[in-house]
């Protein structure tokens, strides 16, 4: 962008005039926003010139990193050729078509077909509305209770907020989607008490069976939930989780639908998330990692059991999106996936890379601040703790996790905090230099926070 301002003029007109996604106002009057100008790699460029090590990937998006120009260079050849049309009402166009050709290609054998939408909360909210035609198509339009988890997290809009279980967000809606309950999260370190990870794994996913014994099966649709949680503080759950969930699931016919849109696209070294832990959704939702965060897109990826239905016999589906399978957006999702498959992207998170990360993070456990430090793939996340035996955590007004991200921030580093959890999800293109640079990083911002 070629207009120039002082780093003053801009926060002052950021502040101004600019409402953001969830930030505290009187925070940002105080100290004012972070202005970044531009990126390459893994990082960061402030208006300052201060170079900052991305170790969030932007919001978990940018798995091929910054400054990839066969991106820019699709963009701008689909902009000259079709810069927009749309695919409703029996048009379509050759990106959209070849991009669900593809997505079809890699997923899972059951997944037959793809919906586009422009977002991971709109991929949400069309994936609840596909469940409810569904049972509707069905002849069974009682069932339309859907069971998300608290602390999940699947987007801002009405429909996502209402299936999310992030508390705060619920007190903001005035009128939640109604026939969305929820049950515990597989948090063990938070959570797990006395139980060893895999009893705790299974007997949180046993609730998923006694919840749909307490409404009555004949009246749930679905269970919705993401492979990891990763707005929820990268909760991974243990590994009994996920197929007791897929038993239960089979048990009482209802659809499981996985939220990938975090963990799709390579974060734990598969494709996808549901890959990873042997699962098969009737649905999956995409977004960030299909285009890398370039633009903006998502989707959600149907099996045959629904797509079969919705898409032959079902009738007119009365939804969609202006931007829908946008061309390029879906250009820059078709190069992005050719940057994935041909540089061995994936390949190298599930073989190399990620091992080496996790082996790295790890040694911030042995930090007097730490009571845990977990990952996979290319996921991180360490607990803050007073006391490391008891996991006694500290009292929320300290604000330790802010506090951290602050630290790390001011000393060249992106890490998140979720409470007091911090997090990382890098791009996947880290080299092992630049994963050697985070840790150390992190643990120098750790002791800034002690
Ligand atoms: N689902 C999950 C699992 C997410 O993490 C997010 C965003 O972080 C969303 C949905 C919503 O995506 P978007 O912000 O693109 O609407």
């Amino acid at each position: 962008m070629t207009t120039s301002r002082s780093k003053a003029e801009w926060q002052a007109l950021d502040s101004a005039h600019h409402l953001h996604p969830f930030t505290d106002y009187a925070d940002l009057t105080a100290k004012g926003s972070r202005i970044i100008t531009r990126a390459e790699g893994v990082y960061l460029y402030d208006v300052d010139g201060q170079r900052i090590l991305d170790g969030m990937s932007g919001l978990w998006c940018v798995n091929v990193g910054y400054g990839r120009r066969e991106l820019a260079e699709v963009a701008g050849r689909q902009m000259l050729e079709l810069p927009y049309y749309n695919n409703f009402f029996q048009t379509a166009h050759p990106p959209a078509i070849e991009l669900a050709r593809q997505l079809v290609e890699l997923a899972p054998a059951h997944v037959t077909r793809v919906f586009f939408t422009g977002s991971g909360s709109e991929s949400v909210d069309t994936a609840i509305r596909m469940i409810w035609r569904y049972w509707q198509l069905r002849d069974q339009p009682q069932r339309n209770i859907i069971i998300g988890r608290k602390n999940g997290y699947h987007g801002s809009t009405i429909g996502g907020a209402s299936l999310g279980g992030m508390g705060a967000m619920h007190k903001q809606l005035a009128y939640p989607v109604g026939g969305i309950v929820h049950i515990e999260q597989p948090f063990w370190f938070g959570e797990g008490g006395d139980l060893s990870p895999e009893e705790f794994g299974l007997a949180r996913a046993r609730q998923l069976a006694d919840k749909i014994e307490e409404l009555g099966p004949e009246r749930v649709a679905a269970f919705f939930a993401e492979p990891i949680q990763g707005a929820g503080g990268v909760i991974i759950p243990p590994a009994s989780y996920w197929p007791e969930i897929q038993k239960i699931c089979d048990r009482y016919g209802i659809l499981l639908v996985a939220d990938e849109v975090i963990c799709g696209f390579g974060r734990t070294g598969q494709w996808f998330g549901s890959e990873y832990y042997g699962i098969k959704p009737d649905l999956m939702t995409i977004a960030k990692g299909l285009t890398s965060g370039y633009v903006p897109m998502g989707g959600v990826l149907v099996g045959e059991r629904v797509g079969d239905l919705l898409g032959s016999e079902g009738g007119e589906f009365y939804h969609g999106f202006t931007y829908s399978g946008h061309p390029v957006a879906a250009a820059v999702a078709l190069e992005n996936l050719r940057l994935l498959r041909e540089e061995q992207i994936i390949q190298r998170v599930r073989e190399e890379a990620g091992p080496y990360l996790q082996q790295r993070w790890g040694t911030l456990a042995e930090h007097p601040l730490v009571g845990e430090a977990r990952g996979l793939g290319f996921f991180g996340a360490i607990e803050l703790v007073a006391d490391k035996a008891s996991r006694q955590r500290f009292d929320e007004d300290l604000n330790v996790g802010m506090r951290c991200r602050e630290h790390c921030f001011n000393n060249g580093l992106v890490m998140r905090a979720v409470g007091d959890t911090m997090i990382i999800a890098p791009p996947l293109v880290m080299t092992h230099a630049e994963i050697d640079e985070l840790v150390e990083k992190a643990w120098k911002c750790l002791d800034l926070t002690a």
